[in-house]
């Protein structure tokens, strides 16, 4: 498979979902802003049992996105940094498709290794264990 993120493209930013993070996706997105981790919480993130997710802001899919990029880059949650190597659209070639037609990246440039792909995608399960209990 071919995927070479495009310059300039902020289209995964933009699709319809959430963006779920890491403790330490918390820690260092706050660390970026000079924010602690507990004031990085209460403006941007909802805590439910097993998951953290990002805050909507209501015109946009993320408060991140901002001026045609993503304004914690260096720090971006895993789930944004591992797109569109996830589990899910690995595993079926109806959503890799499906994603292929929303993501310019997809099918061009770089020749990605199955076995690579699928261990960037392995890193998916090991931060959001919850999502990908069987
Ligand atoms: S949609 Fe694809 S090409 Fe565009 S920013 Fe996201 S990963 Fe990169
Ligand atoms: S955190 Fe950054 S990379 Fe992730 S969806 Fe928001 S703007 Fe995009």
């Amino acid at each position: 498979m071919r995927f070479t993120c495009q310059p300039g493209c902020t289209r995964c930013c933009d699709m319809e979902g959430y963006v779920y993070i890491t403790e330490q996706d918390l820690k260092n997105a706050a660390g970026q802003l000079g924010l602690t981790p507990a004031e990085f919480e209460k403006k941007y993130v909802y805590r439910t049992r097993h998951l953290l997710r990002l805050r909507k802001p209501r015109d946009r899919q993320c408060h991140f996105l901002l001026h045609g990029g993503c304004s914690i880059h260096e720090n971006k949650p895993t789930q944004c940094r591992l797109f569109p190597f996830w589990p899910e659209l690995l595993e079926s070639r109806k959503e890799w498709e499906k994603t292929g037609r929303r993501c310019p990246g997809i099918g061009k440039g770089r020749l990605i290794q199955i076995g690579t792909a699928h261990e960037t995608a392995s890193e998916m399960k090991l931060a959001y264990p919850s999502m990908y209990e069987d």
